[in-house]
């Protein structure tokens, strides 16, 4: 097949015929290679180029503005853990906000909580929602949840309008990372947004840096986000081999209020109740929870 968005870092441009090449400025010298059967899908939406290929051995991938989001593969490890991460840790979640996360995997797993009553999702793409819906069911079937109420527009301007307190949880997944681009794009405070749309003792959840890039540190990070939040502030972290570093952290805050230890659930998940998704979940389950933050001794050298 021919595949026209070979990954170029730094103005060096690698091209092997048949694959599709992942390669992110932020690891420079290293890239992910992934063989493609079949392109399925190019898009050019107002906000990003979207590209999906049928891969030869992790099933249908997704790639906006270059970047490698999701295989079928190992989309769940992510999926399950940003969401089960926070929804676990406080104990009865009603009102939930998604910023993002068009592609309806975090709505398939906040869908297992029996005891939510309101999510909302605010994306900016309709191509991205759209795109999933089309060649990704089995992740685009959150949005049959009849709580879900979808928002399309800019997630900073829905959190300015949101009224103060209004969710026990807010969960991001439309940044690349916490701290850099997502802070900049509101004006460096992303994070008093969030916090401000919380009920006491409600807790954020966002994807965070990767342990091993080099310009990383855990305790900054942690430092940077209790500026904000008077509650708890966790860094935790799982293997997602999509991922250049082959993981993703997360970032578990919580605002003053009832006590929140992200590091020991008190909400377990019912793994029975499966709601709108398919089946049990396949990487979530308690002891992987307490188990995600748990660091390596470089991670706290840094
Ligand atoms: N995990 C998903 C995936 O694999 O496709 C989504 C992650 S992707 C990095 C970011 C998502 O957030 C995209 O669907 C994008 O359209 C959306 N997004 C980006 N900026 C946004 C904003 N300001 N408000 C709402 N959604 C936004």
């Amino acid at each position: 097949p021919t595949i026209e968005n070979h990954g170029v870092s730094n103005g060096v441009a690698l091209k092997v015929p048949g694959w599709y090449v992942d390669i992110e400025d932020d690891w420079p010298g290293e890239a992910h290679l992934y063989k493609v059967e079949k392109v399925l899908f190019r898009g050019k939406s107002k906000y990003q180029d979207l590209f999906v290929f049928q891969s030869s051995g992790h099933g249908k991938v997704v790639v906006l503005n270059g970047d490698v989001q999701l295989t079928e593969k190992d989309e769940f490890a992510y999926q399950e853990m940003l969401t089960h991460l926070p929804l676990c840790s406080i104990p009865n979640p009603k009102k939930v906000l998604l910023i993002g996360g068009g592609d309806g995997g975090i709505l398939r797993e906040i869908s297992r909580h029996a005891s939510v009553e309101h999510i909302d999702i605010c994306e900016i793409d309709t191509m991205v929602i759209d795109m999933y819906r089309q060649f990704f069911p089995e992740i685009a079937v959150g949005y049959q949840d009849p709580r879900v109420n979808l928002h399309i527009g800019d997630g900073i301007e829905f959190l300015k309008s949101a009224p103060q307190g209004d969710y026990d949880t807010v969960i991001l997944d439309a940044f690349q990372c916490m701290g850099s681009e997502a802070e900049q794009l509101a004006g460096g405070s992303l994070l008093e947004l969030v916090a401000r749309a919380l009920q006491p003792g409600g807790v954020m959840a966002s994807q965070a840096q990767c342990l091993w890039h080099k310009e990383f540190s855990v305790a900054d990070a942690i430092a940077s986000c209790r500026r904000t939040f008077k509650g708890s502030v966790s860094y935790a972290w799982s293997p997602v081999p999509a991922y250049i570093g082959g993981m993703v952290g997360f970032m578990l805050c919580s605002t003053e209020g009832p006590a929140v230890d992200f590091k020991h659930p008190i909400n377990p998940l019912n793994p029975k109740h499966y709601g709108v998704a398919r089946g049990p979940p396949k990487f979530y389950n308690s002891e992987v929870h307490t188990a995600a933050f748990c660091l390596p001794s470089f991670a706290y050298e840094v």
